[in-house]
């Protein structure tokens, strides 16, 4: 079973953004107001994730971080349907395996809280804690005991550029949340939640220089619509970088829907230029598989054909009549 969470861990925890991505998704779905991510040595020697979200009572506080894996886990089969769901309620223990994991949470009204250590996977400590609302999850030593792993892992600042990433794409699709990561103690990344005027996060997220070049998207069709903002022409990129894409507030990275947006800008780009747009794509949830590669964020549409038709069309009348 040891071989089994080590093969979970590797797929969910290839790097320290993964585990802040996981972490932050955590502290999202418990409804946080207020996310806080503070990083040492590139994330490798310590993540920690603040929120304000629900917290948990201590008998979900040892749930969570319990190897469900092993007993579901009997033949590949199981194995690779885990894989292709991206290990859903995996990840706190598969991030546990290969760390030293601390987790402090508590519920709004308890008079306790609640603290559990595991290191390795291993040796589940529970102790009673203070009462601080929401939960701290606290990762450290990321793949001391699977040096193999270890040995994969860039110098401090590329995994930070990593982290930073994964955190941007999750704040560009929430901003009614209150972010801020740091580093060593330094301001990385700082948005306050902006829920009126995503624009800012926009802003915060991909550089204040863009904010007044930035307008509104807005393409509704039958079950699908295509929101959010994109860049004048005169804001142009060396790469595909500044296109961001969501599908039901999730991020992808989709050929089609690029394609789709590259052609609404084609005939007003200069050549070998790019655009920065930030794309939501919405639609009905059985429309869409968004698990065919989830480590590869592609996506398949029921009716792909619609939705980069409904894109292009999106772009090309805004930027048509956009006052550029
Ligand atoms: P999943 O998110 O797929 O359920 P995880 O391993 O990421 O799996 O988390 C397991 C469970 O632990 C969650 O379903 C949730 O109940 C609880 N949990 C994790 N992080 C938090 C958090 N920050 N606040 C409250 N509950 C949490
Ligand atoms: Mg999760």
């Amino acid at each position: 079973d040891d071989l089994i969470n080590k093969i979970a861990a590797g797929e969910v925890v290839e790097r320290p953004a993964s585990v802040v991505k996981e972490l932050v998704e955590n502290s999202l779905d418990a409804g946080a107001h207020t996310v806080q991510v503070a990083l040492e040595g590139g994330g490798l020697q310590r993540i920690v994730v603040s929120d304000d979200g629900h917290g948990m009572g201590r008998e979900d506080a040892v749930l969570c971080l319990e190897r469900h894996a092993t007993s579901k886990l009997r033949e590949l089969d199981d194995l690779e349907n885990l894989v292709s769901k991206g290990f859903r309620g995996e990840a706190l223990p598969a991030i546990a395996a290969v760390s030293r994991f601390t987790l402090h949470t508590a519920e709004p009204e308890a008079e306790v809280g609640t603290r559990v250590r595991v290191e390795g996977g291993g040796g589940l400590h529970v102790e009673d804690a203070p009462p601080r609302v929401g939960t701290v999850m606290t990762v450290e030593d990321l793949f001391y005991n699977t040096p193999a792993r270890l040995k994969f892992m860039r110098r401090g600042e590329t995994e930070l550029k990593h982290v930073e990433e994964a955190v941007i794409r999750i704040a560009l699709a929430h901003p009614e949340v209150s972010f801020l990561v740091e580093h060593g103690g330094l301001p990385l990344f700082t948005s306050p939640a902006c829920p009126d005027d995503p624009t800012e996060r926009i802003a915060a997220a991909l550089g204040t220089d863009v904010h007044p070049h930035l307008f509104a998207v807005e393409e509704r069709r039958l079950g699908l619509s295509v929101s959010g903002h994109i860049a004048s022409p005169e804001y142009t990129l060396p790469t595909a970088r500044g296109i961001y894409t969501f599908v039901n507030h999730r991020y992808v990275r989709d050929r089609g829907l690029i394609g789709a947006i590259q052609r609404g800008y084609q005939e007003y780009l200069p050549s070998g230029r790019q655009p920065l747009v930030v794309l939501f794509i919405d639609v009905e949830p059985h429309a869409v598989d968004v698990n065919v590669h989830p480590q590869k964020m592609e996506v398949r549409f029921a009716d792909s054909r619609g939705v980069y038709d409904a894109v292009l069309a999106a772009i090309v009348r805004t930027i048509r009549a956009a006052p550029w």
